[in-house]
């Protein structure tokens, strides 16, 4: 199996192909066929390559924003502001941001839903 190739079993082919140009090789050979020197710089290539962000694709691509408002200003157990009582803050406006697969829309539920029981209380406390 070409190197390009065994290697796209588990990146994209054509970083696989980019990996394995980088060390110094075509891709024509077999990974079988290579030193073992070879095979060790192809693993340390893998586990220590640093890609540093360059760019973004601006706001306009942006899936999650981290919204500007620290944690510490608000009581995490009624999402209630400590500078403005009577104001809760949920969900991306606070400085929260997760990684992609839910973890930003579940932030968003629960902390909703811790504000929205305080403020039932609050309403049902009042009447
Ligand atoms: C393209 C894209 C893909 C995403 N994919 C994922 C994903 O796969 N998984 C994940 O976990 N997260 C994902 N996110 C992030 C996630 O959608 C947000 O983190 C989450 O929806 C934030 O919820 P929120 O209620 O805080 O804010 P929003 O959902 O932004 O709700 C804010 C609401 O306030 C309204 N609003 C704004 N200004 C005013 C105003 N002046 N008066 C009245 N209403 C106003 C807006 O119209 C909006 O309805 C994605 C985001 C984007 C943009």
């Amino acid at each position: 199996l070409r190197a390009a190739s065994a290697l796209s079993a588990w990146l994209p082919a054509s970083l696989a192909e980019a990996v394995v140009r980088r060390l110094g090789d075509e891709g024509d050979a077999p990974l079988s066929a290579w030193p073992r020197e070879q095979r060790r710089r192809l693993a340390r290539a893998l586990d220590d390559w640093k890609l540093p962000v360059e760019d973004s694709r601006g706001y306009g691509f942006a899936e999650v924003t981290a919204g500007g408002v620290p944690l510490t200003e608000i009581d995490p157990g009624t999402m209630e502001s400590r500078l403005c009582p009577g104001l809760h803050l949920v969900g991306e406006i606070l400085d929260v941001d997760g990684r992609l697969g839910g973890f930003n829309f579940q932030w968003s539920w629960s902390s909703g839903f811790v504000a929205a029981r305080a403020l039932a209380g609050d309403v049902r406390g009042a009447s």
